[in-house]
């Protein structure tokens, strides 16, 4: 009998028991290849004795003092290391305590960015079908995937959403990646120019859409265009890197990739690496600056916001990326991860596409690889597979309505940046058997 609102009323998960770098261990004895850092978080794997000394240290002269009356040591090195990290004009950090709270941040950032200006009549957001930013109220409006929003519907705050950038589903035969990222950016233009863009305070999206559709990679020059835009109608650019930042895609930010800078990227999930709870909204100096010469304070902040060991934890885990290569990892064993993917599942009829960045990968799932018909609804396949990948041995993240938040399935990988070649092996040994045993029990 359990008094936890679990995620499910009707299932309790088994009891974990400790974790040793990428694998997880439930009370049971059962050990588990966490393939996917839990949901896209453990970058470091579990227990990595860099963080616990960092934590241990920091507890033992103070675990945390209100920023109404100080600030801290770390929430101070956390805010230059980030500045250091991110490019120019991005500047200034306000640390929270996860995702939906960055992103929340992030919104009223851009809200009061132009309050201080004087630009009031900027209230609405323009963001993408099939993302996920957060289940918070602000978060969870800008957000596009119907299954997560459709309870809430009366209380979300009206924003405008554009069609995602999803070239294995949107891009026609005939055009050249170059023409789709065009035509896909061009929505955002269009969609300006219907709303009149005096009322827009910026477009949101995750620079690789991640829980909802499975590892969306922008085309070459979707995001170029979409920041030309941006600037020219004077609207911001809010990129969510909660899931795919810090690191994941094999660059620190994933807009580098892009060769953009937005004006506010939020980042959480890998920042903290699971060993404290923790978020950042990061912003232009511009943005800073309206409310320095402006207001003076940060409209909105959280009791726990800059929390003095969540930032030490924070500290510790990029000081951590840095001296053991991670980077370098994660572009290594990423490539290898896919490659390794491709070679087995290439010719699987139910393997629509298989992409990604870095170690973060996707798999769609199909019913026809010609038609790219998906899968049916009722075969409910993302449970099946998850159930096959426990009884492996295997933690992954696979979900449904992948497509337009009803039809598809898919699956997320990303293990810890820590992950080596023979690990990497065995996630895709164990894959291929669960994809197999699925497909069977399916009956796809
Ligand atoms: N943004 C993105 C892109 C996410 O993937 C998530 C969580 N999956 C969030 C925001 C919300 O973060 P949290 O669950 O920590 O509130």
């Amino acid at each position: 009998m359990t008094r936890v609102f679990h995620r499910s009323v009707h299932h309790t998960p088994p009891i974990v028991d400790r974790g040793e770098g990428c694998y997880l261990f439930d009370q049971q004895g059962n050990r588990y290849i966490d393939a996917c850092s839990s949901v896209v978080v453990s970058c470091l794997g579990h227990n990595h004795p860099a963080v616990i000394e960092a934590i241990r240290k920091q507890s033992q002269n103070v675990s945390f003092a209100h920023t109404s009356f100080f600030t801290s040591e770390s929430l101070e090195r956390l805010a230059v290391k980030l500045n250091e990290l991110a490019p120019d004009p991005l500047g200034y950090s306000c640390m929270v305590s996860g995702g939906s709270e960055a992103v929340e941040s992030a919104l009223k950032m851009a809200r009061q960015y132009y309050v201080e200006r004087g630009q009031t009549e900027k209230k609405y957001f323009i963001s993408r079908n099939q993302s996920y930013h957060g289940y918070t109220m602000g978060a969870l409006s800008i957000g596009g995937h119907e299954p997560r929003r459709k309870t809430y519907h009366p209380m979300l705050i009206p924003v405008h959403h554009i069609e995602t950038c999803y070239p294995y589903r949107h891009k026609l035969d005939t055009e050249t990646e170059e023409q789709y990222s065009l035509r896909a950016a061009n929505e955002l233009e269009k969609k300006l120019l219907e709303v009149g863009p005096e009322n827009i305070m910026a477009f949101t999206a995750e620079t690789i859409v991640g829980a909802t559709a499975g590892v969306l990679v922008p085309t070459r020059g979707y995001f170029k265009r979409i920041r030309e835009i941006c600037t020219e109608y004077d609207i911001l650019l809010i990129l969510d890197e909660v899931m795919c930042g810090s690191g994941r895609s094999g660059t620190f930010f994933a807009f580098s990739q892009e060769d953009v800078v937005p004006d506010i990227v939020t980042i959480s999930k890998a920042l903290g690496g699971g060993y404290q709870p923790i978020g950042a909204a990061i912003c232009s100096e511009e943005i800073y600056a309206a409310a320095q010469t402006g207001s003076g304070v940060l409209h909105g902040g959280h009791t726990f916001m800059g929390h003095t060991l969540a930032t030490s934890a924070a500290n510790a885990v990029l000081e951590t990326i840095e001296k053991e290569n991670l980077l370098e990892n994660v572009q290594n064993q990423g490539a290898k991860l896919i490659g390794l993917l491709r070679d087995r599942l290439e010719d699987n009829p139910n393997v629509g596409d298989i992409r990604g960045r870095g170690l973060f990968v996707g798999i769609e799932f199909v019913a026809d690889k010609q038609t790219k018909e998906p899968l049916d609804s009722s075969t409910n396949f993302h449970q099946v597979l998850k159930r096959a990948t426990l009884r492996n041995g295997l933690l992954l993240y696979p979900a449904d309505a992948t497509i337009d938040g009803h039809r598809g399935h898919h699956i997320l990988i990303a293990p810890p940046y820590i992950v080596n070649e023979d690990i990497v092996g065995d996630i895709v040994e164990l894959l291929v058997q669960s994809i197999n045993e699925s497909i069977r029990e399916a009956k796809v």
